[in-house]
């Protein structure tokens, strides 16, 4: 894995460096990163975020975060806020420069103004139906609107009107005069304005009027400086419109930003749409928008993956100038990757089974020595005595000849401990087992004369006295299918095994206090985090991935 972030090159790097030598943006790059506020960012936006502040970093730019807040009805503060600490968290700053579309208002207004007195933009009274149906198709060309050649002073009268509340809702809209007849149908008089009688969480009822996307992100992007405007490839499209506008209001050809387009990031066995995460969250289908089975960035970090890994990932999958879906396997590669240096390893036993070690002396507790990493020093004190658990899966009383785990007369190694070996095994009355009775080899821990002795298996467990009841959430994807079909129905797709919910779960001690966010590899089972819901008397850990990695075996075949 690439570990110096930022630095691979890319088309659009490529391009930069193209700008660059043609003397274009002498004043260095500037790129921003340009979130609707409708929702919790997702791990698609990550890979734009990365793209965005890693190409101002790559060339000593600056990277702007801005609100593109222009359709009200469905922004909230709550997603300005989410959206803010999931940027930090993610490690990218925009220092002082957090913008909002909404600041631009003004501004935007009067460059519609202008564009009305340059003959190019005009009010037209067609309903939102009608646009689409004059609009034409691909292969027909569309209909110019009757509206279309009112004269300057009464359109500057009406979007004047248009701005005081005169009228209704989809009564009137202000659209730029390009060319019906382009084969590009985002040139044919596109709406850069529209009325809508809604409160704006920032300007209030200060305005009735509305700027759309298409019109007010070049503009933006120029009062900002911007050099290089990379979005998502389903803006191509727009391009020459971005253009067009640009280049009709008067902004210098040499400095004005530059539109460039990369693919989506979309990953397998989830959905990548703010719009579709916010009907899982408002039917109740996840426990919000930090759900850890959520592909949002505050779900992602819920369950316990780092900002590192996921910063990892998007330099990895690198930037394509074509769309496709990247398996999931991939960024739960990059986050083992991540901790397999980082966290902790520590002892917990997930579905336990008891053992009474019956030559192990009553009331004794000794204190042994677990190393916290293959890559540290650092060790801390294991509690071991006379009771402890195993895993139930780590026991077969009827074992086929490679079960090297525990068996009737089997002997294994406790990992840090001793061998043992499996005496005899008690069931309850219907059957199920509910403890072992095994004797263990005093001589055969560490520095012990038998410590040597090799037995096939060797087994985690938790001393029984000392050990702390946990609550182990295991997750599976969202959706049972590896990619959905445009249009199919996902929630017929969830899982509906995303979640099991393990209680009286065992963990040894020195683990069990960690405070939120908090990452352990549990031995022989994989990755868990802290959950936020985590409380002394009762911790929660969210698994985060497996052990196994199934992306890298994958990679090299
Ligand atoms: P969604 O459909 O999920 O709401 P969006 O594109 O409407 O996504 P915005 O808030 O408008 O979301 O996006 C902010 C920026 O993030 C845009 O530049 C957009 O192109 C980019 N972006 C959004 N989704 C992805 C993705 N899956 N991969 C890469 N970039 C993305
Ligand atoms: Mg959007």
């Amino acid at each position: 894995m690439t570990t110096n972030e930022f630095s691979s090159s890319n088309f659009i790097h490529n391009a930069i460096d193209e700008d660059l030598k043609n003397g274009k943006y002498a004043d260095g790059i500037h790129t921003r990163f340009p979130p609707e506020p409708n929702g919790y960012l997702h791990i698609g936006h990550a890979k734009s975020i990365c793209m965005n502040f890693g190409t101002a970093k790559k060339y000593n730019g600056l990277c702007n975060l801005r609100f593109d807040d222009t359709n009200p009805i469905k922004e909230d503060v709550e997603y300005i806020n989410s959206i803010q600490a999931d940027i930090k968290w993610l490690g990218f700053d925009w220092e002082d420069r957090m913008h909002y579309a909404s600041d631009y208002f003004e501004q935007l207004y009067d460059y519609a103004v202008e564009l009305i007195k340059l003959g190019k933009a005009f009010v037209c009274d067609l309903s939102a139906d009608e646009i689409r149906a004059y609009r034409g198709t691909l292969t027909e060309p569309g209909k110019e609107s009757p509206y279309r050649n009112r004269s300057v002073e009464e359109n500057l009268d009406l979007f004047k009107r248009m701005r005081e509340g005169e009228f209704e809702n989809g009564a009137k809209v202000l659209r730029a005069k390009i060319d019906m007849a382009s084969p590009n149908i985002t040139m044919r008089d596109p709406v850069i304005y529209r009325i809508s009688h809604t409160t704006h969480h920032r300007t209030g009822d200060k305005w009735c009027i509305y700027p759309m996307y298409d019109f007010a992100h070049p503009i933006s992007d120029a009062l900002e400086h911007i050099t290089h405007s990379i979005c998502t490839l389903e803006f191509e499209e727009h391009r020459p419109l971005y253009n067009w506008l640009l280049e009709t209001l008067g902004f210098d050809e040499n400095t004005r930003p530059r539109q460039m387009e990369f693919a989506r990031l979309n990953l397998t066995n989830t959905i990548m749409s703010k719009r579709k995460l916010r009907q899982l969250v408002d039917g109740g289908y996840v426990d919000g928008w930090d759900d850890p089975r959520m592909p949002t960035i505050s779900g992602l970090r819920r369950r316990g993956f780092t900002a590192r890994s996921i910063r990892n990932f998007c330099d990895e999958i690198g930037v394509a100038k074509s769309n496709s879906i990247v398996d999931i396997t991939m960024l739960e590669h990059c986050v083992r990757e991540d901790l397999n240096e980082t966290a902790d390893r520590v002892m917990a036993v997930l579905k336990p089974l008891k053992v009474i070690i019956d030559n192990y002396p009553e009331g004794k507790t000794e204190y042994l020595l677990a190393q916290n990493r293959y890559n540290s020093d650092k060790t801390h004190y294991l509690p071991f005595g006379r009771e402890i658990f195993i895993e139930r899966d780590d026991f077969m009383e009827e074992a086929p000849k490679k079960f090297f785990r525990l068996k009737p007369g089997g002997e294994v190694r406790l990992k840090y401990a001793y061998i043992i070996k499996c005496e005899s095994v008690i069931k309850n009355e219907s059957g199920e087992i509910v403890e072992l009775h095994c004797t263990y080899d005093p001589d055969s821990k560490q520095g012990g004369k038998t410590a040597g002795r090799k037995v096939k298996g060797t087994l985690h467990w938790v001393e029984k006295s000392t050990a702390v009841d946990a609550e182990v959430r295991l997750y599976d994807y969202l959706l049972t299918e590896s990619s959905l079909n445009e249009g199919s129905d996902f929630i017929a797709s969830l899982n509906p095994n995303s979640l099991q919910v393990l209680q009286n779960c065992k963990i040894e001690p020195w683990a069990a206090w960690a405070g939120p966010e908090t990452k352990y590899q549990f031995l022989r089972q994989g990755y868990f985090c802290v959950d936020k819901t985590s409380q002394r008397n009762h911790p929660v850990f969210n698994r985060i991935v497996g052990l196994r990695d199934t992306w890298s075996k994958a990679a090299k075949k």
